[in-house]
């Protein structure tokens, strides 16, 4: 249970290095609006750079079905990359063509080369093992020493993340090295009160983190469009509200199970309900056995919690010395309904110990608030490999490099 290190890939001096990264950062019409991924890549490529290695990068970005499509294309990350990193940054508009062997062969050292994106190549999502070790072994032509990194993509096995490790030494970044120790702070030992908060549309999505961290956590507080499958499932009347019938039954399980376990799963007491889905809709705050009895009756639906229960939320956050948070408290990006996100937020910010937020949404929702990574002890740069990892699955991508 030991992920190799950097410091086991000796001098570096001279050598050519393979890093995966996450850069699968959101982009409206062609401009970045969250870097925070490329900003969590940079320690681990400078330390190779101050080694004195030449850095050859790869990431993937978004889902082009393996075929070059321009919109998914790595340069204006490229970009990114070379304004943070204030060194010269080149681009390879193949990732195993022609281009990107004569350039990884040019590359001196200090110099960093960024492969265009991974997923125009089929092979590297391929279910078939021999076309994605082939393209493996073609990504990694030529390098000393392969640096896992994108944590984002651990619990996949794809070519540039599990083959690749397979294929030359190979070892975990210190993103991933950071994300694994934090995640894995979450599981074991922690420090108590230790609360988790989760919220978010998909109650489906989280029924695996509530199933393994239910025995290791005293209070377990739920909001988002996830928890009206909850106050269904106790017999409230949820209007128009977001609902998985099929997941009632598993629910209701839970519930006794928290009972059983002694933790408090603490719901609503209060939520905002709206006439319709929309930023200008009409709202109305209301107690969570009220949800029908607005003027808009059975047509309403809940898209935040209400203020009383943001307050009950915040003191039981900030008066807990381990906190994770996946998922908003509400649809954050209408601002109507972004107070109860703000305010779980807000307490995470001022929690005494370790507070950790994760999912790809949550992420965005924190910094589009206005608050910043510093705030809170860690943000995760991985929404469903945090999960996962939380769920207690295996990852390929870490056993690989010896988890
Ligand atoms: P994360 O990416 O952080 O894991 P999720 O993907 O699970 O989070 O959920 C994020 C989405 O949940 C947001 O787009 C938000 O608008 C939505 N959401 C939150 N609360 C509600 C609600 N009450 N009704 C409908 N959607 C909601
Ligand atoms: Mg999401």
């Amino acid at each position: 249970m030991a992920l190799r290190t950097l410091e086991t890939l000796g001098e570096l001096g001279g050598k050519t290095i393979l890093i995966r990264c996450d850069f699968n950062v959101p982009l409206s019409d062609g401009v970045i609006t969250d870097d925070g991924r490329i900003r969590a890549s940079l320690p681990t490529i400078q330390r190779l750079l101050a080694g004195g290695a030449a850095v050859v990068v790869m990431s993937h970005l978004g889902r082009p079905d393996g075929v070059p499509d321009t919109r998914y294309s790595l340069a204006p990350i490229t970009q990114r990359l070379g304004e943070l990193l204030e060194v010269p940054v080149h681009f390879a508009s193949d990732t195993v063509g022609p281009v990107a062997h004569g350039m990884r062969a040019a590359l001196k050292p200090g110099e960093v080369l960024v492969l265009e994106n991974l997923r125009f190549d089929p092979r590297e999502t391929s279910t078939v093992d021999a076309e994605r070790a082939e393209f493996a072994s073609l990504l990694t032509l030529g390098v000393a020493a392969f640096v896992s990194d994108g944590f984002g993509v651990v619990h996949r096995k794809q070519a540039s993340v599990f083959e690749a490790a397979l294929t030359v030494p190979s070892v975990a970044g210190l993103l991933v090295a950071t994300e694994t120790d934090v995640l894995r702070r979450l599981t074991t030992d922690t420090q108590r009160p230790y609360t988790v908060v989760l919220g978010g549309s998909k109650v489906s999505d989280k029924l695996g983190v509530i199933e393994h961290l239910l025995p290791h956590v005293d209070r377990l507080l739920i909001g988002g469009g996830m928890v009206f499958t909850f106050l269904k499932a106790m017999g409230y009347n949820i209007g128009a509200s977001l609902c998985e019938p099929d997941r009632l039954e598993s629910v209701k399980t839970y519930l006794n199970r928290a009972t059983e376990l002694g933790v408090d799963i603490v719901l609503p007491t209060d939520v905002v309900v709206a006439s319709t889905f929309a930023a200008d809709a009409e709202t109305v705050v209301t107690r969570i056995d009220e949800i029908e009895a607005t003027a808009f009756g059975a047509s309403g639906l809940g898209l935040d919690i209400g203020p009383e229960t943001s307050a009950i939320f915040a003191g039981l956050i900030e008066s807990s010395h381990t906190v994770f948070w996946n998922g908003p408290m509400g649809v954050f990006e209408m601002p109507a309904f972004a107070e109860g996100t703000r305010a779980v937020a807000n307490a995470l910010s001022k929690v005494n110990g370790l507070s950790v937020v994760g999912g790809g949404d949550s992420a965005a929702a924190v910094r589009a608030l206005g608050f910043h990574d510093a705030d809170f002890g860690h943000i995760s740069t991985g929404g469903g490999a945090s999960l996962e990892f939380l769920e207690g699955k295996s990852l390929p991508g870490l056993e690989v490099l010896g988890w």
